[in-house]
């Protein structure tokens, strides 16, 4: 009843080789794995995290940043003033109160002073490791201001009291958290003296499958220079970027130019994102006008301001 294949004519042929083909290729769609896991949308590129950039409680610059892999552990970066460490303790409670990971970008108020708060009274919230690249106490009490110093001193003894201690980051460390990785691409400065705590900030960058994001704390020009001209300037290159010292005095154009990053985060209240100090925009000394300029001509495709509230960057 049924011809052989060499029997069919021509076109009965293709045919039959077209369907053999179909399902050929329908065959090893569904068993290569390699394919699968080529495919964003399957399972096994689901390493994303997710980052938010929480608004600050109390009309001060701040830097408070959360991330969240899919497995549920939780990263902070700085967390802000005393005043933002309610929200930020049930924002973490909110997601599970455990703590894979805090990083202190640098010893500044406005960075360290939230997790000082919550070390007092930690409640149910776990912190299974501090890491920070501190200049050390003698460094502080040489170049720094009285208030500075004063205000390192009691986060150093914050730490001591509570049951944590801060562990020192190297440079080329890394870090891998549910298949987040993140790499540190620069540690404290002391030979840099001018602008000195914020030329000493940690530079680091988190990347998943799908994103990389630079941290650059409050680095300033001098800073950013060295780490260009580092074996590390290579690694630097980023998908989103953390405005460095709130967007106003950090780091220089050529170091923004170098990231060449499409989404800028900017931990700038509306009077800083405006340069105003009461006298309308563009009234006071900061520079945030003209780091808004350089970005300009970066086509950077999203801004992520703080001053707008609660951002989410998945
Ligand atoms: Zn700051």
């Amino acid at each position: 009843m049924y011809r052989c294949f060499l029997n069919l004519n021509p076109d009965e042929r293709l045919l039959v080789k077209s369907i053999a083909y179909c399902l050929l290729i329908t065959f090893i769609s569904f068993s290569n794995p390699v394919w699968a896991a080529d495919d964003p949308s399957s399972p096994a590129n689901e390493s994303h995290f997710t980052l938010w950039q929480l608004p600050n409680q109390t009309g001060t610059q701040i830097m408070s940043y959360v991330m969240k892999t899919t497995q549920g552990a939780l990263i902070v970066v700085d967390g802000g003033m005393p005043g933002d460490a309610p929200y930020l303790a049930n924002f973490l409670k909110e997601r599970g109160n455990v703590v894979e990971a805090w990083f202190i970008s640098h010893p500044h108020t406005d960075h360290f002073s939230a997790l000082s708060e919550i070390l007092k009274k930690p409640g149910d919230l776990k912190i299974k490791a501090i890491y920070a690249s501190l200049l050390p106490p003698a460094w502080i009490d040489k170049n720094a201001s009285e208030g500075e110093a004063k205000l390192y001193h009691e986060f150093v003894a914050t730490v001591a009291a509570s049951e944590h201690v801060i562990q020192e980051v190297s440079p080329d460390q890394s870090f891998n958290f549910d298949g987040v990785s993140i790499e540190v691409l620069a540690v404290k400065n002391p030979e840099i003296t001018h602008n000195g705590i914020n030329n000493s900030s940690m530079v680091f960058k988190v990347t998943d499958s799908k994103k990389s994001v630079l941290f650059t704390g409050d680095l300033g020009v001098e800073g950013g220079e060295k780490l260009l001209k580092s074996p590390m300037a290579e690694r630097l290159k980023a998908d989103y970027i953390q405005m460095a010292h709130h967007g106003q005095t950090g780091v220089s154009e050529a170091f923004y130019q170098h990231v060449a990053p499409r989404f800028c985060l900017w931990p700038t209240p509306l009077w800083l994102w405006d340069v105003d100090n009461g006298g309308g925009k563009g009234s006071g000394p900061w520079k945030t006008l003209e780091v808004r300029a350089w970005m300009e001509k970066l086509s950077i495709e999203k801004h992520y301001n703080m001053h707008e509230g609660l951002q989410v960057i998945e």
